[in-house]
């Protein structure tokens, strides 16, 4: 089977034996909020603690114990609601969603069924071939369950609770994704916009967000939806992609061969790359949802909703407009400037001093192939942005030519000082003293006699062979202008 791509439309298409086939994902993105306490009590959530030291009587489930909302989750989930620019329901309902597991010891897990506390919105995605937009059917808050560790000894599994109770946002989208990339960008997307929010850390190695991905396969030109099939937990992009790719195969294949999709969960084996069912799908009713009567519901007061919607941080796609129209950059640029909240931050760190469109270019161009090198993030970029900012001031003003600011650039990879000093103590200023060039110009005169003839009989190219001799004798330091005009007033 071959996987192709529709240069011409946009589209990801895979072709089998006999049809050609589209390709439908949804994703279920579990979003961790950040916050320091769990969702219904007050122990901590904080990544990476021995095992069943962060469980309190609620959160292992005592008879007796009562659930207190955590009103400042509640308010995290308001705000990821209005980064999506979605509804925010302000009467919203917690139900048991009842099933058995060792890691559940409430016996449910407290979620939101019929009426999550956010309803529809959007993500808009930046493609290669234009903006595409995604829709988010709703969000709902809902507790994490503890963790069974099955592979510590052979005999037994043990369970760890610290994770039981922690606060997670449900984030549905709609069956609008078609193909792996858009599912990568759908991720990035939502990922960067939780982090420009502070509402989750992103942080897929430490679990902080993962996805169920439903996939299901369409012949192309047809209208209908074909049955789907849900991969559970998937917790890289890399591996959402590679069992989108699998499991859309997969199901190619049986319907190629006249056979049926089943409606099922599967499970993304990451070692063997493929996906292997785990049960029959279950129904809603299956889970006997019902209203928890240990909680009411949950009435939000419209001024809340304005207040931290007047308190919104600048997002993503308001900042790339912004930078589009205020700093004159390239669609490309403002994309990748404003990808994640930390690389906006160092850029408007930087331009705060100098030509924005130039320190735009030297941040996605020389700064990115050292990060990239050297695989960090921007975060621990081994030139700070203050730094990066004189020395594109100095390139604007002239104190150095944009040939040096290379030579510059590079010694500041290993000694984050301040450029002046470098440039100074290297004696890199750029020359933009007439009576020096005049100087060297002469020189270069003199020595190229030959070549002054040819070039006032006629051979005007050599006028860069004079440019480059000046430039040479300089050191690279002559400011290059001046030499043009110089050399054209002596080759007259
Ligand atoms: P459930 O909670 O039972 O998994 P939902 O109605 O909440 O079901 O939908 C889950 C996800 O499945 C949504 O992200 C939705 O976009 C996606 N989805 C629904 N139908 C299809 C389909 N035919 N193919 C692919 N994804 C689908
Ligand atoms: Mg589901």
């Amino acid at each position: 089977m071959v996987e192709i791509m529709d240069q011409k439309k946009f589209n990801y298409y895979i072709q089998g034996e006999k049809n050609k086939w589209e390709v439908i994902i949804g994703l279920e993105v579990h979003a961790q909020v950040l916050s320091k306490s769990k969702l219904f009590s007050s122990s901590s959530t904080k990544f990476g603690a021995d095992p069943n030291t962060q469980v309190s009587l609620v959160d292992s489930a005592f008879p007796g114990m009562l659930p207190v909302i955590n009103q400042y989750c509640v308010e995290q989930s308001i705000k990821t609601g209005l980064g999506l620019k979605a509804k925010i329901n302000l009467h919203s309902v917690f139900d048991r969603k009842n099933y058995f597991y060792a890691d559940l010891p409430q016996g449910y897990q407290i979620s939101q069924y019929k009426n999550p506390i956010v309803g529809e919105g959007k993500i808009i995605l930046d493609m290669p071939y234009g903006s595409k937009t995604v829709g988010i059917e709703r969000l709902h808050l809902e507790q994490d369950a503890g963790k069974s560790i099955h592979d510590l000894d052979p005999e037994n599994t043990y369970v760890d609770l610290n994770r039981s109770g922690v606060a997670l946002m449900e984030i549905v989208s709609k069956p609008d994704l078609r193909s792996p990339d858009e599912v990568s960008a759908y991720v990035k997307k939502l990922r960067s916009i939780m982090r420009y929010l502070n509402t989750c850390d992103g942080n897929m190695q430490e679990g902080s967000l993962r996805a169920d991905v439903n996939v299901s396969v369409r012949k192309v030109g047809s209208k209908e939806f074909g049955t789907r099939c849900e991969i559970k937990n998937v917790n890289s992009i890399k591996f959402m992609q590679m069992a989108i790719q699998y499991e859309a195969k997969r199901q190619i294949d049986l319907l190629e061969d006249n056979k049926t999709i089943d409606q099922e969960t599967r499970l993304f084996d990451t070692k063997k790359n493929e996906t292997r069912s785990m049960r029959s799908k279950e129904d809603a009713h299956d889970y006997r949802y019902f209203p928890d009567p240990d909680l009411l519901p949950l009435k939000i007061e419209k001024k809340l909703v304005d207040t931290i919607k007047k308190n919104l941080p600048e997002l993503p796609d308001e900042k790339k407009e912004r930078f589009i129209k205020e700093h004159n950059l390239s669609l490309y640029e403002a994309t990748i400037l404003v990808s994640e909240k930390e690389i906006s931050h160092y850029y408007e760190e930087v331009v705060k001093n100098c030509d924005k469109k130039l320190a735009a270019n030297w941040i996605t161009g020389d700064l990115f192939a050292v990060l990239n090198k050297k695989n960090l993030s921007i975060s621990k970029s081994p030139i700070s942005a203050t730094n990066l900012s004189s020395m594109i001031k100095m390139i604007s003003t002239g104190k150095i030519s944009g040939k040096i600011a290379k030579e510059v650039f590079e010694k500041m990879q290993s000694n984050n000082v301040d450029p002046h000093e470098i440039v100074e103590k290297e004696g890199l200023l750029q020359q933009s003293d007439p009576k020096a060039l005049e100087k060297i110009v002469q020189e270069v005169i003199s020595k190229n006699l030959d070549k002054v003839s040819e070039y006032k009989s006629g051979k005007i190219k050599l006028f860069g062979f004079f440019v480059g001799q000046v430039m040479k004798v300089s050191g690279g330091k002559a400011n290059p202008q001046l030499v043009n005009n110089i050399l054209k007033e002596k080759l007259k």
